[in-house]
């Protein structure tokens, strides 16, 4: 089988190079983004491998369909950026990662929420110019503290240990509790009322665009700690840059941004311009942001490569999809 990849960065060819060769599979890295434009380079392979800011609208089915490719890999989870519909139609099965190392992606959220509190990286930029006043560097003890966890699926899940580790109160919010968990399940209003630290790990869907708005954050406890490793959509930007500005938010850790498409994985320093929200929660020095690098770490996307190559081997075989989006 021969593979397009989209997107292609050095740390991914690291890691699916070597496997592909134990599938026996061919794999050509394109640095393009999978986009309508860029589809025709998958000529002459199987399947196209893409991520979470590549497009797969209908136009780059059919053009991809017409050119022979048969499947469709996402090495990622989400699949908003494929139109399903139209790859149903083509009948290409469309194959996902649904779980790589969640405990990755939470201990990076972990480690946005101990560096915006303790203001870690503040003390290094200081640190780095022999400027050792600590000064405005405080923060809060976390042991104690209630953290509001939303959404209590795998990351979620791993997000409360790390915290009980840390000493703080858990209480969650879910819109499908599972009792399992041995958990104080809430009302978002009392979440919001109660938390010293709101972390949100839900999916992003047309009913949580923007459920960290004005009037949730309104709700809030003064001082709380915001932080979003999930997706940049569930919060809205201006509503946190108002929160942040105020002191209404003591500190906001992201690994996501509502604009993401436009910068993350480039280097965009030489831009002359910029998108406002963003740039104004930047200069807040309250406010850390990664760019979308919570999987990346040698579990995660060694998953990563291993899930999507045996999805293609299924494929292959004619055996059960297991992680076909339906
Ligand atoms: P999951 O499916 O295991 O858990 C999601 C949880 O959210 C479930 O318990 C579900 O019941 C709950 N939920 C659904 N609708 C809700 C709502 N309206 N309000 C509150 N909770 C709701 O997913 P997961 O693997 O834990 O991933 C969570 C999210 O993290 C993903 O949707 C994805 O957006 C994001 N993610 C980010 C990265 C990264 O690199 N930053 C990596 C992987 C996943």
């Amino acid at each position: 089988m021969k593979i397009a990849f989209f997107d292609t960065k050095s740390y991914w060819k690291e890691f699916f190079e070597p496997m592909a060769k134990e599938y026996g599979y061919e794999i050509t890295f394109f640095n393009e983004r999978l986009t309508a434009e860029t589809a025709k380079l998958a000529a002459g392979h199987d399947a196209t491998c893409s991520f979470v800011n590549d497009e797969v609208p209908a136009e780059a089915i059919r053009e991809l369909h017409d050119l022979g490719v048969k499947v469709l890999l996402l090495r990622c989870a989400g699949f908003d950026s494929v139109d399903l519909a139209v790859a149903k139609e083509c009948g290409m099965p469309v194959l996902r990662v649904p779980a790589y190392s969640p405990e990755s992606v939470a201990e990076q959220g972990a480690a946005l929420l101990l560096a915006v509190n303790r203001k870690t990286h503040l003390a290094y930029e200081r640190s780095t110019k022999f400027n050792f006043d600590i000064a405005g560097l405080e923060g809060i003890c976390l042991h104690g503290r209630t953290a509001g966890v939303i959404g209590t699926g795998k990351i979620g899940q791993c997000m409360i240990n790390i915290l009980k580790g840390i000493g703080m109160n858990i209480i969650a919010y879910d819109a499908f509790p599972n009792p399992n968990l041995g958990l104080e399940y809430v009302e978002l209003d009392e979440l919001y009322a109660r938390s010293d630290v709101i972390t949100i790990h839900c999916p992003l869907m047309p009913s949580t665009q923007h459920m960290i708005n004005r009037e949730a954050i309104s709700k809030m406890k003064d001082g709380v700690i915001f932080i979003n490793v999930a997706r940049g959509l569930l919060a809205d930007s201006e509503a946190l840059a108002e929160g942040v500005e105020s002191g209404k938010i003591r500190g906001i850790g992201m690994d996501v941004c509502e604009v993401e498409h436009q910068y993350f994985f480039e280097d965009r320093s030489n831009l002359t311009e910029h998108d406002p929200t963003l740039a104004r929660l930047l200069s807040n020095e309250n406010v850390l942001l990664s760019g979308h690098l919570a999987f990346l770490t040698e579990e995660a996307l060694t998953a990563m490569a291993r899930v999507t190559l045996d999805n293609l081997k299924a494929f292959e075989e004619g055996k059960e999809l297991v992680n076909e989006v339906k």
